[in-house]
């Protein structure tokens, strides 16, 4: 057993021994720099038994560090400066997810790995407060560990020259000028999703951040938290209970230096992937992988695929970003098993995240600034689905439904990958570098396939919106005999080769989705496929370590394909066949088709398929004569014809007009409409639309009509 009296002098020797060129760098760098990291492992060589008395006596040690550490800096003439030691790297019997902490790991060091969710504002605590006694102004100094109790004098104490009166008999008045404060912060940690065990709602815990660690961290980030884990009892009305919360205090963060280190992968299983990789036949077994249990949707499986990919993410030297995330939209009629896919791609990619658009969270999709009773009542910034699936895939079921302030932040949220939030003295910028898979049904319950109206704007998205997706899928339900027999055999065999979830629970059945060991399983035909555990691995590994590149010839071949595209023109003189948003959207998927292959050289073949996919969901959507122009204003050309037909009308009357007002009368309109063959009906529809758009409107009662 080591003695307290030990310590300062061991920390010290071992402060000299092992830090003294990182100590002095510290005193160069303050004050951006205000703590020393100090590695277990490293003090674990120097002297087991100390090392395992630092998890076991955290407190004492924190204290006997510092002190050492600035007695250090003092000794080399740096006299106000007051750093901190940082203890990292603990043994891994000392780590636990949240779900994993028990009354056994109060009071000593262990390290959380989780996801910071909820951060509030940062705030100055009193560190050490300063009390003038009221009878005799004698100031005594208390230190404050509780940051929701300010802890009092109990005498103005005479061995320290006082008058030694009680509390009771004197006031003491908090000198806030004199005490010392400190920032301090309330964090949220919450499980990832990869230490969930099945479908249970991940744990949370609440720490408590101070000094330089205060400020540190955004919501999304990944991180190993270091401290000490304290109780607190719960009150109910005014009382403590016997039951307790519990908090860490957080002593140091490690962040993830590599990007979805949560994904471990064995030397085994790299030769695996790299071993599948060079297979010929790699995209059909993989995009057959996808979601088995869904038949047919090759195609859309395909474009699946490239998305678990995605193309890389450039910075440009001036400084802007392209994204390298391909974002799909599927938008289709009731029961054509969108919810299954989306949740089925949220299960396969690295970080991905199932939610609907109509999540009840306050975070919602994005993230937002709610005032948190965990937090003392204090501002606190959530992070949303998109945030948490940073690096990953959102899916997003029911997009169309989602709430007014999640539409808002979502153009930035798709295409520049951030989320600024400012508000309630919180101001921070969340990354959201993640594909968004989205899912929406049509406003009427059904795809209107003949109607002037796009498909596009058939559901309850701004064309704005829309049009930051690369690929639309248009998945409608028609009635097809021999595809309908097909799809409705595979859904009741699939029935059959389910085990009842009641047998699995109770144990009298084993698991069927429980992972297998081996790497490759059989679908319902009998086809080999990836295990999700298996695509989850490959992805995050090609994703990690390849940045493919479009070569000479494959760069052309876009280029050919755009201004082939682009020649054939839309349906109108004001339509537009493709955009340059569409170019960049082609290379994202040839670069996605590379990385498959694990190749750092995106070919021409990779840009066929992204031209040949491209090809297929525009036909789809909007057949031969394919209008972008119609994606980003949400109206077929021959819709805007006629409104511009009309508009032109009524600017003429207006115009002959001989009223003061300068009104167009609507039985003009309607004749002048007549000789333009469009109906009465049709005219008033339109106006009507208009008028709501603010476009037009009735200045003197139903019979007159002026353009604004
Ligand atoms: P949506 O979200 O499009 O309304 P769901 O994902 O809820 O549809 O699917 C409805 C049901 O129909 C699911 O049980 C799904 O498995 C089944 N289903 C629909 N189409 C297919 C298909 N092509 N293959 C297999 N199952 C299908
Ligand atoms: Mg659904």
């Amino acid at each position: 057993m080591l003695q307290e009296f030990d310590l300062a002098a061991r920390w010290t020797s071992m402060i000299q021994d092992l830090y003294a060129e990182a100590v002095h760098n510290l005193a160069q760098k303050w004050p951006d720099e205000q703590s020393l990291e100090v590695s277990y492992r490293l003090i674990e060589g120097f002297d087991d038994d100390f090392a395992q008395n630092i998890i076991a006596r955290p407190d004492l040690h924190f204290q006997a560090a510092n002190q050492a550490l600035r007695q250090f800096l003092q000794d080399e003439g740096h006299n106000s400066m007051y750093p901190f030691v940082r203890i990292v790297h603990l043994p891994s019997d000392q780590i636990r997810t949240v779900s994993q902490l028990r009354a056994d790991d109060i009071s000593m060091m262990l390290s959380i790995d989780a996801i910071a969710t909820k951060i509030s504002g940062v705030r100055p605590r009193i560190y050490s407060a300063s009390f003038l006694c009221a009878s005799c102004g004698h100031v005594t100094d208390i230190k404050q560990p509780n940051e929701q109790e300010l802890v009092e004098p109990i005498e103005c104490s005479q061995i320290d020259g006082g008058c030694g009166r009680p509390k009771r008999q004197t006031r003491f008045i908090l000198q806030e000028d004199e005490s010392i404060l400190i920032n301090s912060q309330f964090i949220e940690l919450q499980e990832s999703p990869e230490q969930l065990k099945g479908g249970i709602q991940p744990e949370r815990i609440i720490c408590i951040g101070e000094h330089d660690i205060a400020g540190k961290l955004n919501p999304g980030d990944r991180v190993k938290a270091n401290g000490v884990l304290f109780i607190r009892s719960q009150r109910k009305g005014g009382k403590d209970t016997p039951v307790f919360d519990i908090f860490l205090r957080i002593h140091s963060l490690e962040r993830q230096n590599v990007p979805l280190e949560e994904i471990s992968i064995t030397e085994d299983e790299e030769l695996e992937i790299k071993e599948l990789a060079n297979r010929s036949d790699i995209y059909e077994l993989f995009s057959e992988s996808i979601a088995p249990s869904i038949f047919g949707m090759s195609r859309v499986k395909e474009s699946l695929m490239l998305q678990l990919f995605g193309g890389v993410a450039r910075i440009n030297p001036d400084g802007t970003r392209n994204r390298g995330d391909i974002h799909i939209l599927l938008m289709g009629d009731p029961g054509v098993a969108k919810s299954q896919l989306l949740d089925y791609m949220s299960k396969i990619s690295p970080r991905g995240q199932f939610t609907s658009g109509q999540s009840a969270s306050a975070a919602g999709l994005t993230a937002a600034a709610v005032q948190d009773s965990a937090a003392d009542g204090r501002w606190t910034l959530e992070a949303g689905a998109l945030v948490l699936a940073d690096l990953g895939l959102a899916a997003i079921d029911e997009f169309d439904k989602m709430n007014e302030s999640d539409r808002s932040s979502m153009h930035e949220a798709m295409e520049q990958q951030t989320i600024s939030i400012s508000k309630a003295g919180i101001n921070a910028s969340l990354r959201t570098r993640c594909a968004v898979l989205a899912a929406a049904n049509p406003k009427s319950g059904k795809f209107e396939p003949v109607s002037d109206i796009p498909f596009t704007a058939q559901i309850n998205l701004a064309p704005p919106l829309v049009s930051r997706f690369d690929i639309i899928w248009l998945l409608t339900d028609i009635a097809e005999q021999e595809k309908d027999a097909k799809i409705a055999r595979h859904i009741i065999n699939n029935r059959l080769l389910g085990t009842s979830e009641l047998l699995v629970n109770q144990g009298s059945a084993p698991d069927p989705s429980r992972k297998s060991s081996a790497a490759m399983k059989k679908s319902q035909e009998g086809d080999e496929i990836l295990s999700k555990e298996l695509i989850r691995k490959y992805i995050a590994y090609s994703k990690r370590t390849i940045h493919p590149k479009l070569e000479e010839e494959a760069r052309n071949r876009i280029v050919a394909f755009y201004v082939e595209t682009r020649k054939k023109g839309g349906e109108s003189s004001d339509s537009v066949s493709i955009t340059a948003r569409s170019l960049e959207a082609v290379a994202r998927m040839a670069e996605a088709s590379a990385r498959i292959r694990l190749a750092d050289i995106a070919t021409v073949e990779d840009v066929e398929r992204a031209i040949r996919l491209t090809r297929t969901w525009r036909n789809e959507l909007m057949g031969e004569n394919f209008d972008e122009t119609a994606l980003h204003t949400g109206k077929k050309a021959t819709a805007r014809n006629s409104e511009r037909i009309l508009l032109d009308i009524i600017g003429d009357l207006q115009a002959a007009s001989t009223d003061n007002l300068k009104v167009a009368n609507l039985i003009d309109i309607f004749n002048e409409a007549q000789n333009n063959n469009i109906d009465r009906n049709k005219v008033e529809d339109m106006i009507e639309k208009m008028i709501r758009e603010g476009r037009l409107m009735r200045p003197r009662g139903y019979d007159t009509i002026q353009k604004l």
